[in-house]
C-alpha cells in the first residue's frame, strides 16, 4: 500500500467540486485518511512548489495557490500516486487531460487545474509531512 498527498485546489473548492471530486476517489477504491479544508500560507506554498521557483508561472501559481481555501487530503490505497495520477489527468486540461478525468471533465486552463497529486511516492511523504506535520 502507498499513501498520495492530494489537493483540491481554491479553484476546485469555489466551484464547489470537492464532493464530485472525492466521490471520484472513492469509487476508485483510494482510501481518505486524513483531510482538511484550510487556506495555504506563503511558507507551506512555497515548499509544495520549491521546483518550480524561478519558472515564469511561478508568482502566479503562489498567489493562486494561497487565494483560498483548498482540501489537503491523504489518500491511501495500492499505486495510490499513479492511481490519483489517472483520475487527474494531464496537467493542461485541454491538450493531454482526456474526457473521464477530473481535469479533462471539468478544467479549461493549465493553472487553474483543480487538483494535485504527488508526483512519487517519495514527492508524497515529503509533501505530507508538510501539509500534515502531526500526521
Ligand atoms: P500538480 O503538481 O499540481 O499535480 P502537475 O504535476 O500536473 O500538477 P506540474 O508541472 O508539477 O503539474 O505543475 C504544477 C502546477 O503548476 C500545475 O498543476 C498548474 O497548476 C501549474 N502550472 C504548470 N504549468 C503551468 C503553465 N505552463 N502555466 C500556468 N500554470 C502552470
Amino acid at each position: 500500500t502507498e499513501r498520495t498527498l492530494v489537493l483540491i485546489k481554491p479553484d476546485g473548492v469555489d466551484r464547489a467540486l470537492v464532493g464530485e471530486i472525492l466521490n471520484r476517489i472513492e469509487r476508485k477504491g483510494l482510501r481518505v485518511v486524513a483531510m482538511e479544508l484550510k487556506t495555504a500560507g506563503d511558507d507551506v506554498a512555497r515548499g509544495h512548489y520549491a521546483e518550480h521557483e524561478g519558472k515564469p508561472f511561478y508568482p502566479s501559481l503562489l498567489e493562486f495557490i494561497t487565494s483560498g481555501p483548498l482540501v489537503a487530503a491523504v489518500l491511501e490505497g495500492p499505486r495510490a500516486v499513479a492511481a490519483f495520477r489517472q483520475l487527474a489527468g494531464g496537467t493542461d486540461p485541454v491538450e493531454k487531460a482526456v474526457p473521464g478525468t477530473i481535469r479533462g471533465d471539468f478544467a479549461l486552463n493549465t493553472q487553474y487545474n483543480l487538483v494535485h497529486g504527488s508526483d512519487s511516492a517519495e514527492s508524497a511523504e515529503r509533501e505530507i509531512a508538510l501539509w500534515f506535520p502531526d500526521l
